[in-house]
């Protein structure tokens, strides 16, 4: 039978809360019943009846690494399905509120802090009204912070910096990106001292769970947290016998081996997803809004050694050569791997910095790291806004709009061969105003994707565009197609598997590495592999425990009585 999992319903509307119990193993089979129970895809889903769940998964407070990202659940008003995603760390201040997952429902009229702290009575839902002046006004700038950071720390200082700390909590926020545009994300600073944030967050984007909290609900800050630790549902003796069982070695020795990619690969002499990606995929990643896949390899060769001078190296040498104490940390949960590489204060994970980077035409490391800071400040999906960008800097630098018709004060440059620090600052500053566009739904192409979407938006551009070349604007954007307007934006690898069509995009549901195969082996394997993802999803696993986390997880779940059918794939 599945578990018993311990949901908080509350209803922001109302102002209040109750307890639901889901028969599910995770957060993803009870936001899957949540859905269906009330129907949210007889809804907008930026409207109140798509409830937002935030779970984690039943393993939080054993020693497994890795147990405790937090996952939701919601309808996306991007792909118009069902979605997940993933934020990281954060589930362990959830589990200490006492409860596995909240459930948001209802709207309120204006936004609201929920805030969950449990104190040694128990936990009692607290709801503090914001007026809309004030938290425009937070946005505008906060004890030296702006956007979602300045709302981060509005909202310690709401509810006592002290009091957070003593509950070890986690805040969700939004941006401002949230309450405009579809494409928004969760996002969860870890806290320094004082509880402010630091420099490691984590968000939950794709597919724009920050704009259902936001638009359908009215939340702006969800705080969870509890002073004491909860029992875990397998003690942390028998967890530990269980995965060495599973894995047949140490499980310290297990992890280790895992995680290389993640924590220092000394083949490569690099590690974490930004420091790996450019070695290992080369001039197989994307770049230049996607126009690279057309070039001939020594171009692509040549733009790489490029971006590995510009790009890489000043990473790698402030990372990973420098002496001393490495700014590498982790993302909230006690876990070896600290993949979070930290430059100059600027977190860098490869998708989001590529995203701001080479994707749209900016291979110098500070301009991205800029970039990257800003899309966080504006609580926008990272990789939405990249391919935003990178589609209309495409359409002006072809010329299918001029740029005062895309918005933009000046042309773009995505030549291969111009690529260099002049031409990166050059687009880096022009990527600034096609943000602000989506983040506030504003004038021209960026804004029109921020209120309908970016597929919508293509087409309703091509009513009015030129067409050059035989190319349209939506012959320039890179999307898979959900339905009739639903779509999404794939994550940067150069795979068929990235808009294969599958049931849920945006993720690693898929097989993403840069191989062809017959349609139907294609088919197969990425099945196969979506099944893998979801158990761990499901478990609130992080991936980049997958190599290890997919043999003990089962075991885990055999533990607690629950017997699971093998996903049909081993996850590389
Ligand atoms: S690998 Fe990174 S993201 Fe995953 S649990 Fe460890 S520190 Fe967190």
């Amino acid at each position: 039978l599945p578990l018993d999992y311990r949901i908080l319903e509350v209803d922001v509307g109302r102002g209040r809360a109750r307890d639901l119990v889901a028969a599910a193993n995770g957060p993803i089979e009870a936001g899957l019943r949540v859905h269906l129970d009330r129907g949210s895809w007889g809804v907008d889903p930026l409207s109140p009846g798509n409830p937002l769940l935030v779970g984690a998964g039943p393993f939080t407070y054993t020693p497994l690494m890795g147990s405790h990202r937090l996952i939701a659940v919601f309808r996306s008003p991007v792909s118009m399905g069902l979605h997940a995603s993933a934020l990281g760390g954060a589930g362990r201040a959830l589990a200490r509120t006492g409860y596995d997952a909240v459930l948001l429902v209802g709207r309120s009229r204006e936004p609201v802090v929920v805030s969950l702290i449990a104190g040694p009575g128990g936990l009692e839902p607290e709801f503090h009204y914001l007026d809309w002046s004030g938290l425009w006004r937070v946005y505008g700038g906060y004890r030296g912070w702006r956007g979602a950071r300045a709302l981060h720390s509005y909202a310690a200082d709401l509810l006592g910096r002290s009091r957070l700390e003593g509950a070890r909590a986690r805040l969700l926020v939004v941006g401002p990106a949230a309450w405009r545009a579809r494409q928004a994300g969760i996002f969860s600073w870890v806290p320094e001292r004082g509880f402010e944030p630091g420099p490691v967050v984590d968000s939950a984007s794709r597919g724009g769970g920050g704009s259902v909290m936001a638009q359908a609900h009215g939340v702006a800050v969800l705080a969870v947290g509890g002073a004491a630790d909860p029992e875990p549902r397998i003690p942390a003796r028998r967890a530990l016998e269980l995965a060495r069982e599973a894995l047949g070695k140490p499980y310290a020795r297990a992890v280790a081996e895992a995680t290389v990619k993640y924590r220092f690969d000394p083949s490569l002499g690099t590690g974490g997803t930004f420091g790996v990606n450019y070695v290992y995929y080369r001039d197989l990643l994307p770049a230049l809004a996607y126009n690279t896949v057309y070039y001939a390899r020594p171009v692509r060769a040549a733009l790489h050694a490029r971006l590995m001078k510009l790009f890489w190296r000043p990473f790698q040498e402030e990372v990973f050569e420098v002496k001393g104490p490495r700014a590498w940390r982790n993302c909230g949960e006690p876990c070896s791997v600290v993949c979070k590489k930290i430059w100059r204060r600027v977190k860098l994970d490869y998708e989001p910095a590529h995203a701001m980077g080479p994707m749209i035409g900016v291979f110098t490391l500070p301009e991205a790291a800029r970039l990257v800071e800003l899309v966080d400040d504006l609580g926008l999906d990272a990789i939405e806004a990249g391919h935003v960008v990178a589609w209309i800097f495409d359409m002006t630098s072809r010329g299918l709009l001029e740029p005062g018709e895309a918005g933009l004060p000046g042309r773009p440059t995505l030549d291969p061969l111009a690529a260099g620090p002049e031409a990166s600052r050059a687009n880096a500053r022009l990527a600034e105003p096609l943000l602000a566009s989506l983040a506030s739904a504003g004038e021209g192409p960026a804004g029109l994707a921020a209120r309908h979407g970016a597929r919508r938006a293509a087409a309703l551009i091509g009513e009015e565009a030129r067409g050059v070349g035989g190319l349209e604007p939506r012959d320039l954007l890179v999307y898979a197609a959900f339905g009739g307007e639903g779509y999404m934006t794939p994550n940067y690898y150069w795979s068929p598997g990235m808009v294969a069509p599958l049931y849920v995009l945006g993720r690693y549901w898929t097989n993403y590495s840069p191989t062809f195969a017959d349609p139907e082996d294609y088919a197969r394997d990425s099945l196969a592999r979506a099944r893998a993802e979801l158990l761990l999803d499901n478990a609130g696993m992080c991936r980049f425990h997958r190599r290890w986390a997919q043999k003990v997880v089962p075991a885990a779940y055999r533990e607690l009585g629950e017997d699971l059918d093998p996903p049909g794939s081993t996850l590389a």
